[in-house]
């Protein structure tokens, strides 16, 4: 009978034995996986399982053997008093199994929770950081195009050759582009009118007025003519454009201006209207000097016959001198009309300008008497021989000398000098003298035809429109620089192009 059990018993032990040695197997594989991965919750769960199924399977196993150990030994009634002892070990397993099943379950949701949360969180955390990265990007293009756009204004600011300045609410210049800065006499990089009261540029303090008006009236002003006034005093034409500036909210402001220099297109407008004025007055004065002339011809041929006749005490005599002198001065001034208005062409020659000049000083040193000028020369003896009419450049050169003379009074210094522009091809004349000047308000006058300010008798005020008409006729200029007691210099600029002897152009 005992030798039919020893199967089971064998078995009984041996499996038993071999639940010990695999539960202990299962603890160290457990073991592994949660070193391989402290994070993760199943591991430990599972650990911790293997555990409690350990626990149960030494508590059974171990009771298993016990058992059979003690039965076959005899002594079965030890077994039956520890063998309550034993279930309750395996009922304490399996509690401990239910609790840890138990426990892990809410461990486990917990852990579900959190990991929703991080998965959420990482997903959250990746789109912030593609859109950090996108802005970073989207800045960085916007920051590129905006220094794109400033640099293109920039370059219009400063290559611009109008001015473009921007003044605040009382009038100060804030800005100024380089060609601005060089149209109001700053010229080096370190000068600037920055900082200064625009006003102060103007010419006339009723125009910046009336600019300012206007732009705080209507917001803007288009094309408005101004004269302003460079650092070194010279005037200057100019057209203002502007616009005011607001800030979206308060009253500061700020106007933006644009300013054309107009100066050479206003001098040439002045010629233009000079040339006009002269033809006109040209036609008209030569249809009455040829009326006059003849007359004055015959009234001084009869006087001069009168005179012929007359004893020189006579009282008759004197006032028939009286009218020839003064017959003599109207055919003068006819016959300056006569050439002012004279249509013929130039008669060029090849000329010593030098020679030209020091026959009229020699004439002119002869007519002055006893006064005490200096005559003063400076030439350029390189200038070779020119192609003008002769005879008119010395009547130019006399009227020149003559009105010189009369501005230096009985002593002053009249200096002639030449001088040759070989690059241009055009020699330059100039007479310059230290007498009274001529005010700015006469200046623009000086070359009307009639315009004088010497006394009656004295001035015919044909001179210089004389003079003008003989230099643009040789296709020249004349130019007139002069300050109130200072003295003049008047510039005659002529095409020096070199002809063979005796070729008339
Ligand atoms: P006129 O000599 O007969 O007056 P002009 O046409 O020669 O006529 O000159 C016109 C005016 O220009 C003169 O009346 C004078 O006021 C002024 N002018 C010309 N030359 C000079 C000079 N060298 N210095 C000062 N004023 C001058």
């Amino acid at each position: 009978m005992i030798v039919s059990f020893w199967p089971i018993v064998i078995v009984d032990v041996g499996g038993s034995m071999l639940m010990i040695v695999l539960s202990f197997l299962c603890i160290g594989l457990a073991h592994r996986l949660r070193r391989v991965d402290p994070q993760n919750v199943i591991w430990t769960y599972l650990f911790w399982l293997c555990m409690g199924l350990a626990g149960f399977a030494v508590s059974r196993s171990a009771g298993h053997i016990v058992k059979q150990a003690l039965v076959l030994s005899g002594q079965k009634e030890i077994w039956a008093e520890i063998r309550p002892f034993s279930g309750a070990i395996n009922t304490f397993m399996f509690v401990f199994l239910a609790a840890v099943t138990l426990f892990f379950e809410r461990v486990w949701k917990i852990y579900e929770q959190v990991t929703t949360d991080k998965t959420a969180l990482e997903r959250a955390h990746a789109e912030l950081l593609n859109l950090n990265q996108n802005l970073e990007h989207i800045v960085t293009e916007r920051s590129q195009a905006l220094a794109v756009s400033e640099r293109q204004y920039r370059r219009i600011f400063e290559v611009s050759r109008d001015m473009i300045l921007v003044v605040d609410s009382r009038g100060h210049i804030v800005d100024i582009n380089p060609a601005g800065g060089r149209m109001l006499g700053f010229e080096g990089a370190s000068e600037t009118p920055k900082g200064e009261p625009f006003q102060t540029f103007f010419e006339r303090t009723a125009d910046w007025e009336e600019l300012m008006t206007s732009i705080l009236r209507q917001g803007f002003v288009l094309n408005s003519e101004v004269v302003l006034r460079r650092r070194n005093g010279a005037g200057m034409h100019a057209l203002i454009s502007a616009g005011l500036d607001k800030e979206p909210h308060g009253f500061a402001f700020s106007i933006h201006l644009q300013v054309r220099d107009i100066q050479e297109r206003h001098q040439m407008q002045e010629q233009m209207a000079q040339a006009d004025r002269l033809a006109s007055i040209g036609q008209l004065s030569s249809g009455v000097a040829h009326e006059i002339n003849n007359p004055l011809g015959v009234i001084l041929g009869y006087t001069q016959l009168m005179l012929r006749s007359e004893p020189s005490e006579s009282e008759r005599f004197k006032d028939l001198k009286t009218i020839e002198k003064h017959v003599r001065h109207c055919k003068s001034i006819v016959e300056d009309l006569l050439n002012f208005a004279r249509r013929s062409e130039p008669k060029k020659e090849k000329v010593d300008i030098h020679k030209t000049i020091e026959e009229v000083l020699g004439f002119i040193g002869q007519n002055i008497g006893s006064s005490r000028i200096d005559f003063q020369t400076d030439f350029d003896r390189s200038i070779p021989p020119v192609v003008v009419d002769d005879k008119k450049i010395k009547q130019v050169l006399i009227n020149l000398l003559m009105n010189a003379r009369h501005a230096v009074g009985t002593r002053g210094t009249i200096r002639v000098s030449t001088a040759r522009r070989a690059a241009e091809g055009q020699l330059e004349i100039q007479v310059t003298d230290d007498g009274y000047g001529i005010e700015e308000k006469h200046l623009k006058h000086i070359f009307d035809p009639f315009f004088t300010t010497k006394p009656t008798g004295e001035g015919t005020g044909l001179g210089l429109s004389v003079s003008y008409g003989i230099v643009k006729k040789h296709g020249g200029e004349i130019r007139v620089k002069s300050k109130p007691g200072e003295g003049s210099t008047f510039t005659v600029v002529l095409p020096a192009r070199e002809k063979n002897a005796g070729e008339i152009e």
